[in-house]
């Protein structure tokens, strides 16, 4: 699949044309940003595992009747995803609380949440992603209440499968960030919600069941050090990675000298 132009560029991704019109291409890259920006790096290797852990999440999610935007992996760095019409939504669901939701509302750091708790916010750097109500998003038509009821369900049901996938593992899901959009169906010759985001140790936490060690993102934005072999921790549970393939020592400059296992 001929990569065209660029149409987009993101905190961590870009996203290429192709001559198919309903078809985009999805570029991991290295960078990491935290606190809307503030603080920006480069995790070598980050786009890379992404990537895999991502496709072998939604190819697992797809396998459960989740619609998701993932065609294919295509490298090392892209996959071949359907082009969805985003909402402006960033939809969070947490099982364990803390991170903005301990802060906000001084709720105990750790506490285990009666049940799956959904939160929205407003997509939008300018305001840091601020969190909104269902009536805000009906309001300013962000998405219908149809769309909202349907999502809800969706994440819901990402969440279940997640929490059995991750505890498999012996990791604990704290909680996760996703994106919906609307893509073209050329079956039904229809739009249909889809989920069309990544779900990595960018997007979501993930502590150790035993030592509640993290294994994401809070690893970068906590300054907590060994921020890829938290990733590759996780990419090694999932039996993505072979196991003695060590990422850190790897020169990611030469991304083709890293293999994964074949699914
Ligand atoms: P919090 O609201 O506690 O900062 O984040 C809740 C969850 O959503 C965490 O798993 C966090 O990683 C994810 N999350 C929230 N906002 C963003 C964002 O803008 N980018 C990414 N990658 N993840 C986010």
């Amino acid at each position: 699949m001929n990569k065209g132009n660029k149409l987009y560029e993101g905190k961590a991704k870009i996203i290429y044309e192709t001559r198919d019109k309903n078809l985009v291409i999805q570029h991991f890259k290295d960078d990491a940003t935290a606190f809307n920006n503030l603080k920006k790096s480069k995790v070598e290797g980050k786009g890379v595992l992404n990537n895999r852990i991502s496709e072998y999440i939604l190819s697992n999610l797809s396998q459960c009747g989740i619609k998701t935007h993932l065609v294919k992996r295509l490298n090392m760095r892209e996959q071949l995803i359907r082009k969805a019409e985003i909402f402006p939504i960033e939809f969070i669901v947490r099982n364990i609380a803390t991170g903005s939701l301990t802060k906000r509302l001084d709720i105990s750091e750790g506490t285990v949440l009666e049940k799956p708790l959904l939160e929205y916010c407003y997509k939008k750097d300018e305001l840091h992603d601020p969190l909104i109500s269902k009536e805000h998003i009906y309001s300013f038509g962000w998405a219908t209440e149809k769309e909202i009821k349907e999502i809800d369900k969706i994440s819901l049901r990402i969440n279940d499968i997640l929490l059995g996938m991750f505890r498999g593992i012996g990791i604990k899901l704290v909680d996760f960030k996703i994106e919906y959009g609307k893509a073209w169906n050329k079956d039904t010759e229809e739009k249909e919600i889809v989920l069309a985001d990544e779900i990595s140790p960018d997007t979501c936490r993930l502590w150790d069941v035993k030592t509640e060690k993290k294994l994401d993102k809070d690893r970068f934005r906590k300054d907590l050090g060994n921020v890829i072999q938290g990733y590759q921790e996780v990419a090694r549970r999932l039996s993505i990675m072979p196991e003695e393939t060590n990422i850190s020592e790897v020169n990611f400059g030469k991304t083709t000298s890293i293999k994964f296992k074949k699914k």
